[in-house]
């Protein structure tokens, strides 16, 4: 049996179900043809630079879909109390209810010649009486004397609490990049799902395979590999106007346009790509122009070809407009 990710064959028993849409997102088509060597290195190297985008973990927390670990992403589980140091975290339970707020106080302390000793105390804001008993242990861990009498007094005359409603700091790195990689393998797979084993011989489909698998491209990537696609932010262009109201759903459909395959993903209402799958349509003659709509949430699939689901939509435009 052939992987259709490195191509090398390999016995039945080597291969595991790979989720075209991954299913931290709620994917739920499955292809059996992908060996668990490159399912394992898919997951760690390309899907999770999608799930994990702090963008898409806002969306998973909102819709409350959790990962493999079965917990939910909370982009803004950690931050800082305004210009302190104090490590403040909001923790939500596994079902993505808010739980509880602990605060981690940094206190200083002077160590001997050694100058300043930093050390982030693991307590909660109840516990804030017994810090210093909790500092002397870890002090103790550590091979250190006991806080002196002042250091005591300091800690204790402190006020730890912050305000009513603390400003929080916390910083979000935004990746522009590193999540197209998934999006174009939603699109290969999705181009083997429909359209069988002849894809792994299109030109396209090559490229889009060698670039999926290459892990040293960076900001090279569409630049090694000619691949026709635009794949962004969904903004305020959409290209699926007629799908926007499902914010919930991710998209993806096969259309032929001239000579070419034309692939368009839609995950949430967050990311949009449309990306040519091939440049030779006339390899794929029975192929019928393809529609599949995954409810993120309840992993429901819609699937069906794009002209049936077009003409559901002007339907229902119809029926709304009273016509
Ligand atoms: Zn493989």
């Amino acid at each position: 049996m052939q992987c259709i990710i490195c191509k090398k064959d390999k016995p039945h028993d080597k291969f595991t179900e790979e989720h075209i849409f991954p299913d931290s997102i709620g994917g739920n088509i499955i292809l059996d043809c992908v060996c668990k060597e490159c399912n394992d290195f898919l997951g760690h190297s390309v899907d999770s630079n999608l799930v994990n985008h702090v963008f898409v973990q806002f969306n998973r927390l909102a819709l409350k879909i959790a990962g493999k670990s079965g917990k939910i992403p909370n982009p803004l589980a950690e931050g800082y109390i305004n210009d302190s140091q104090e490590k403040i975290q909001y923790i939500f339970n596994n079902s993505g209810i808010p739980k509880e707020l602990r605060i981690f106080p940094k206190i200083q302390i002077f160590s001997g010649d050694n100058g300043i000793l930093e050390i982030q105390i693991d307590a909660d804001v109840k516990d804030r009486d017994k810090l210093t008993s909790i500092i002397n242990k870890k002090l103790k861990r550590l091979g250190l004397d006991d806080l002196s009498k002042e250091e005591k007094q300091k800690i204790e005359n402190a006020q730890p609490l912050p305000g009513e409603r603390p400003l929080i700091r916390k910083t979000i790195a935004i990746d522009i990049f590193r999540y197209k990689r998934a999006i174009i393998k939603i699109a290969y797979e999705l181009a083997y799902y429909w359209l069988g084993a002849t894809y792994l011989n299109d030109e396209i489909g090559e490229l889009l395979r060698l670039s999926i698998m290459d892990n040293s491209l960076e900001g090279l990537w569409l630049k090694k590999y000619p691949i026709n696609a635009h794949i962004d932010l969904i903004g305020e262009k959409p290209i699926f106007p007629y799908w926007t109201d499902e914010k919930d759903h991710h998209i993806g459909l096969i259309q032929r346009f001239d000579s070419n395959l034309i692939c368009c993903i839609k995950i949430f209402n967050i990311f949009q790509g449309i990306i040519i799958i091939s440049k030779n349509a006339h390899l794929y003659p029975t192929f019928i122009n393809k529609f599949i709509a995954i409810n993120a949430q309840t992993q429901e699939s819609r699937e069906s070809d794009l002209e049936t689901e077009l003409l559901k939509i002007i339907e229902s435009i119809i029926t709304y407009s009273g016509i």
